[in-house]
């Protein structure tokens, strides 16, 4: 194992990771993003902007930034949008100055993201990690999604239709979990995580630094 305090000496270990969070819509993202919190796995959760309007509860700039479609085309145009996707007829993207910022300092940062948002993440940061949450079956999708009360019927169909499409994408991400019990799941991640900062290419240079060269 690779002492915290002799790898934190290489710019790769310090830099924070960058995780991307898919599934479909009721899979648990939300919900596992703040179980690793309460475990008190060190994550800040991007902030993402939207066209959608608000749920009840939700609220602007803490939720997210709900802003107008004519702001969204703006931010695009200009390159403040890290990456983008238009999902069941609402525009979703995340910002880039705090993402870039954060993971210079050396903080992890989770996006909870579409598929088509994470595949394109991973093309800009290539050393991103990727994790595809699948529900257990489908029947138990349907009954996440319906159970939360926060969509019409109409848009859970949609969203039901979508999810089709997106677990036939799973083999795309770097890892799968099958999301049966939030707990686990967060400790499943929490492993990855402590694997990923492990990663050679994360210690360059740390062998002739050992061997005090
Ligand atoms: P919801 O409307 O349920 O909050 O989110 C719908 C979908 O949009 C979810 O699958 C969520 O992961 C995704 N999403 C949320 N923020 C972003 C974002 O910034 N970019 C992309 N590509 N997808 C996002």
């Amino acid at each position: 194992m690779i002492n915290e305090s002799v790898s934190s000496k290489f710019v790769n270990f310090k830099k924070g990771l960058l995780i991307c969070l898919s599934g479909p819509s009721g899979v648990g993202k939300g919900t596992i993003i703040e179980a690793l919190k309460l475990a008190g796995t060190p994550l800040t959760h991007s902030i993402s902007i939207t066209t959608r309007q608000p749920r009840p509860g939700e609220i602007d700039n803490v939720s997210y930034y709900f802003r107008s479609r004519e702001h969204f085309h703006e931010l695009l145009e200009t390159g403040e949008i890290l990456e983008h996707d238009e999902y069941c007829g609402n525009l979703y993207g995340t910002p880039r100055a705090p993402i870039e910022a954060l993971l210079a300092e050396g903080t992890d940062v989770i996006m909870d993201v579409t598929v088509p948002g994470s595949l394109e993440t991973i093309v800009n940061f290539p050393d991103a990690i990727s994790i595809f949450l699948l529900p257990p079956s489908f029947s138990e999708l349907r009954r996440r999604l319906t159970n939360r009360g926060t969509e019409s019927a109409d848009v859970i169909e949609q969203r039901m239709k979508k999810a089709i499409y997106e677990v036939r994408q799973a083999a795309k991400f770097k890892y799968i979990i099958v999301n049966e019990d939030v707990n686990q799941t967060a400790k499943v991640i929490h492993h990855i995580l402590d694997a990923e900062r492990h990663r050679s290419e994360r210690c360059i240079g740390i062998e002739d630094y050992i061997l005090g060269r």
